[in-house]
């Protein structure tokens, strides 16, 4: 096989408009729109891949595009985009000590992963080793907002196949308790809720009281990020005083991320996302090390778009262990989609595309629409 070399990168910033705002923990902005990035990467011999930079919360995903053109784009040019480890290792090096370093690896790491997939004429679950399952079984995510609404909006999720039901949390105690109450009648009070707080509690006995008061209205699976992002001797404090089981996620970026969690005792369940680790084959790492402590991983989204959401449909068909639920739904947040089809998003259960690479198509109408400039 000649060597490919990297030819041309695009990079597209976009706002992409969402259904409903997204309002969680206590911050004051809802989002009504997720602004991304659109990454494209061209081999001399015309192949291509995409690659998604997502991040919601803050929204600076397209604010990465500027550093995804100027900074990285003109170091990959002439490289081998198959190989992976090569082209990362001058990623690394361009991003190091970056904070969003992980977002812009994650998308570039995804376009040359779709690149290799076209090339070599197979789906990227394969380059990852293969499927372990046929599709990834998926929560819905409800945002916070009135107690009935979240209450119909979990009936609604449920009747549609979703396989598990979480609910934003993080507002005044009293608002939190009423909606997790209405939910639970709503869908049954032995239903499962997964409850996120998105680091709304500022202490260990605020969070502790909070953590009381709402499992007594329902089934808890568990408790998402109780605290800030840094208190892991809180979460431990917390676990070691309930029975009711504690996620790491805003804590839990990258595989070093992972392992701070694991050495401080802060959670029993891992929220993985592909765009925060790094990557498919970050994310894979991040799976590994957690499965030898016997620590269950989800796979968490940004709400991406269908390239992100396609990238999370072949890492969860290719991990071996997926014990509960991920939450890769992001292109049902959205009206529309830059790629057509998306990946397909059925009674639940999220498929990756069968074709070569991450197997989606960029849509360029809707990619000019959403087009926004930096
Ligand atoms: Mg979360």
């Amino acid at each position: 096989m000649n060597h490919l070399k990297i030819d041309k990168i695009e990079v597209f910033p976009i706002r992409a408009p969402r259904k409903e705002a997204a309002r969680a923990g206590n911050f004051s902005n809802p989002v009504t729109a997720s602004e991304f990035g659109v990454v494209r990467i061209l081999a001399d011999d015309g192949c291509e891949g995409l690659g998604e930079i997502s991040i919601t919360s803050p929204r600076i995903g397209f604010s990465l595009c500027h550093a995804a053109r100027s900074l990285l784009a003109p170091r990959l040019i002439g490289l081998d985009p198959l190989a992976l480890p090569q082209v990362l290792r001058v990623i690394d090096s361009t991003l190091m000590g970056e904070l969003s370093a992980p977002y812009l690896r994650a998308a570039f790491e995804m376009a040359l992963l779709d690149l290799a997939g076209r090339a070599l004429g197979v789906p990227v679950y394969q380059l990852l080793g293969g499927k372990a399952r046929e599709c990834v079984p998926l929560a819905w995510g409800i945002y916070q907002k009135s107690p009935h609404e979240m209450a119909d909006d979990a009936t609604v999720g449920l009747a549609t196949g979703f396989q598990a039901i979480k609910l934003k949390v993080g507002r005044r105690l009293a608002d939190d308790v009423e909606a997790v109450r209405a939910v639970a009648q709503a869908i049954g009070k032995d239903v499962p809720l997964r409850l996120d707080a998105n680091m709304s509690w500022r202490s260990v006995p605020q969070a502790a009281a909070a953590i009381r008061a709402l499992a007594a209205e329902g089934t808890i699976s568990w408790i998402e990020q109780p605290l800030s992002r840094l208190n892991l001797d809180g979460m431990r404090l917390l676990r070691q005083n309930s029975t009711i089981p504690i996620m790491a996620d805003e804590s839990l970026q990258t595989l070093q991320d992972a392992y701070e969690v694991a050495r401080a005792q802060a959670a029993d369940v891992f929220n993985v996302y592909v765009c925060e680790a790094g990557g498919l084959t970050a994310a894979a790492q991040i799976f590994a090390f957690a499965s030898a402590l016997d620590i269950p991983c989800i796979i968490g989204s940004q709400a991406e778009l269908g390239i992100g959401t396609a990238a999370a449909a072949h890492l969860g068909v290719a991990v071996s262990d997926l014990p509960y639920p991920c939450e890769t739904f992001g292109p049902l947040r959205y009206e529309n989609d830059v790629v057509a089809p998306g990946p397909r998003i059925e009674r639940g259960m999220l498929y990756p595309p069968e074709g070569p690479g991450l197997g989606v198509q960029l849509d360029w109408d809707t990619l000019r629409r959403w087009r926004v400039e930096e």
